[in-house]
């Protein structure tokens, strides 16, 4: 079985176009520009602290369960047709692009096309490959295959066509963090980041409106295409891969760092949530819950008002948990119905990303998917294949953005915890500004 002909309607392009990396650029700039203006730095920290390690526990959690559980891997050993060759790069080449790919050379390229290793075989009647530049020096490596044949590669860097979505998040968290602390001067950007971002949602939600039909057509060819029902069946383990994955980390991850912290019940704490978390699972949209995440966060759980203020709405747009288990399930299962064998550097890349799309995504339903997309370019994966993992994102987006609402609120009860002593201090130097205000 080879790779089937991608015909009919694009939905890389629908996803991949500029609308999509502005709402992404506006977000997070956005989200990061909020912190740390009228809070102590330190309870800030505290707050970036909390949302890094949660989210890239949820990526790793998510790549773990992926792994073990293989929901897009062809149960019949024989159909197997490998079509990815692990040999193209190796793990330091995918580590170092990585990296390379953090700190673009140039902001406006970045949009575009990002940096990718290659492993060539040096045969002359290869024809280089479309759509990509030669970008460095190449280096000729001589590798031995087996006892007697040896094969000679040129490491080859290319700008391959695909958005560096990693290098563009690194950059809108340095820009968002600096327009944040320059107060009344970055007003002016915050306001521009604002109106971009309320646009840009508005013209992803009317695509949104239109995709289903497409998504329609599509799933219609792919059902003509698999003539079995394999695909279905794959498609079940991996809305139980992501389900599980969801709820291990709002049911045991995020609970036992929330008793071992705060030592108080976890569950408590959820049942205090329940009327956001349930908001969030009709409407899949954290940002259109946040009245009600603040509410259940002050008057249920009765958390610090200035801890809530400033740390929810921020997570809200920057702290997805529920988002990044889901990117990296679904990168992987993509893959998985490839056949390509992921190597550790490719499952490392995988993690960064469904933590830097995670990042990216907005607050609003099925902003995930959007950034998915980048995350499957980034990788070299078939970004096409995202329709796959569409047609059942309606159900998923709900059950993940309960999760990235229980990760916002569970970080509130976390850091107010851990900033006990700054508080004491804010309501100590309140008071005396009210009994001296001269
Ligand atoms: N719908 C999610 C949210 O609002 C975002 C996503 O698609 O992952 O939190």
């Amino acid at each position: 079985m080879g790779k089937p002909a991608r015909k009919g309607y694009d939905c890389k392009r629908l996803l991949k176009n500029n609308w999509l990396l502005l709402s992404t650029v506006a977000a997070v700039v956005l989200g990061v520009a909020a912190l740390d203006t009228n809070v102590s730095g330190k309870i800030g920290l505290r707050a970036i602290v909390y949302y890094f390690c949660t989210t890239v526990l949820a990526a790793i959690l998510g790549i773990v369960l992926v792994v073990s559980i293989k929901p897009g891997v062809t149960q019949n050993m024989d159909e197997i047709d490998r079509t990815g060759s692990s040999s193209e790069v190796t793990t330091v080449d995918t580590m170092l692009d990585l990296i390379r790919n953090m700190f673009p050379e140039n902001l406006v390229q970045a949009c575009f096309q990002q940096y990718k290793t290659k492993r060539e075989e040096v045969n002359p009647s290869i024809e280089p490959e479309m759509n990509t530049t030669e970008a460095s020096v190449t280096v000729v490596t001589t590798t031995a295959i087996s006892k007697n044949e040896t094969k000679e590669y040129k490491v080859v860097g290319m700008y391959s066509d695909s958005t560096n979505i990693l290098g563009l998040i690194v950059f809108c968290l340095v820009f968002g963090l600096v327009i944040g602390k320059m107060g009344e001067k970055g007003q002016i950007l915050v306001d521009f980041f604002n109106a971009l971002s309320e646009a840009t949602m508005k013209i992803v939600q009317i695509i949104m409106c239109y995709m289903p039909l497409g998504i329609l057509f599509l799933i219609a060819g792919k059902i003509i295409e698999v003539e079995d029902w394999e695909l279905f069946r794959k498609l079940g383990l991996y809305m139980v891969t992501v389900l599980s994955g969801l709820a291990i980390h709002s049911l045991i991850v995020l609970p036992l760092i929330y008793f071992i912290i705060v030592r108080k019940n976890p569950f408590r704490f959820i049942m205090g949530m329940a009327q956001a978390l349930l908001t969030a699972l009709m409407i899949s949209s954290s940002s259109a819950t946040l009245p009600i995440t603040l509410q259940c966060a002050e008057e249920k759980n009765h958390i610090d008002k200035r801890i809530t203020r400033f740390m929810l709405p921020i997570g809200a747009t920057i702290n997805m948990d529920g988002g990044a288990v889901y990117e990296a399930v679904a990168a992987v299962f993509i893959a998985q119905l490839n056949n390509l064998d992921l190597d550790i550097g490719q499952i490392i890349t995988i993690s960064i990303m469904a933590t830097a799309a995670s990042i990216g995504a907005a607050g609003v339903p099925q902003a995930g998917l959007v950034t998915m997309v980048m995350v499957l370019s980034a990788v070299g994966l078939p970004a096409e294949d995202v329709t796959l993992v569409i047609a059942v994102d309606w159900f998923l987006d709900r059950f993940r953005t309960v999760v990235n609402v229980l990760g916002d609120a569970f970080g509130t009860g976390i850091v107010e915890k851990l900033s006990k002593k700054e508080l004491e201090q804010m309501d100590v130097s309140s008071e005396v500004n009210i009994m001296n205000p001269f």
